[in-house]
């Protein structure tokens, strides 16, 4: 059996090893700022939609006004009309047009009201809101319960934390950038090599990496494969103490002894 070429694989394992762990100090930020990022546009969105309630609300509340008072000028305009007219007929006409401007200003007040309610009950909600936050019945909190102010900070901080997050993983990954480029470089040299010599290995290699999985290659540890923990038959102990390699029968790792690692540092 050929051993120089499991050497190869253990070579390349303990290279794959060393961008690990070197990727491992990120510390599961990428994940965290995702999330952060999530909740951001999240808390955005509500903020937006009750501006644009708002302004909506603002520009009926305007419209509506305008409204009465064009109203209330034609009222004013037959009244005077009403102080000429040269009959009866004229008069009533006239009253006519009066009540339905009348009736018209009426309809405005009440979907003013309307609008004015609206307001009261969302400020309320959002009364019960701080009320639950003070109690600390989070839980309990709908989205229109977030009081507005809370909801501004909620962004606030989210945008602060995320920036942090961004910033310390910036730096770990400038810090770490040439080691894991110098890495990446060995990595293709000894695929390209390993590729020559011995392409199934390589293969079977890639495909248990596939997956979550990241230690295709690991150390014989007290008689049993340390990537599962299963024992390794004993009649398989001599050749893996030789140099060479055993596939677990278990979870299918290449087993090699520990001293091929150390060979590969
Ligand atoms: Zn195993």
């Amino acid at each position: 059996m050929d051993h120089t070429k499991i050497n190869l694989l253990v070579k390349l394992q303990h290279l794959d090893n060393q961008i690990e762990s070197i990727v491992s100090l990120q510390k599961g930020l990428p994940e965290e700022i995702e999330a952060l990022d999530e909740d951001l546009v999240f808390t955005s969105r509500q903020i937006e939609a009750r501006k644009k309630r708002a302004d909506e609300q603002l520009k009926q509340r305007a419209s509506l006004h305008e409204i009465i008072n064009e109203c209330k000028n034609k009222i004013l305009n037959f009244k005077e009309k009403q102080t000429l007219a040269r009959n009866n007929k004229e008069y009533d006409a006239l009253s006519k047009q009066i009540e339905y401007e009348e009736k018209e200003i009426a309809l405005a007040e009440i979907k003013l009201q309307d609008i004015a309610q609206a307001v009261q009950r969302a400020q309320e909600i959002q009364k019960k809101g701080q009320q639950l936050i003070v109690e600390n019945r989070y839980d309990e909190i709908s989205e229109e319960m977030m009081p507005d102010d809370v909801l501004q900070q909620q962004l606030a901080d989210l945008k602060k934390q995320a920036d942090q997050k961004k910033e310390e993983l910036d730096g770990i990954v400038i810090e770490t950038a040439e080691d894991v480029n110098a890495l990446k470089k060995q990595v293709k040299a000894q695929r390209d090599l390993i590729s020559r010599e011995a392409q199934r290995l390589l293969d079977k290699y890639d495909h248990l990496r596939s997956g979550t999985l990241r230690n295709a290659v690991v150390k014989l540890n007290r008689n049993a494969c340390s990537g599962c923990n299963t024992r390794v038959p004993t009649n398989r102990h001599t050749m893996i103490v030789q140099g060479g390699f055993y596939l677990c029968e278990s979870c299918g790792r290449i087993v090699v002894h520990e001293r091929l690692f150390e060979e590969a540092e």
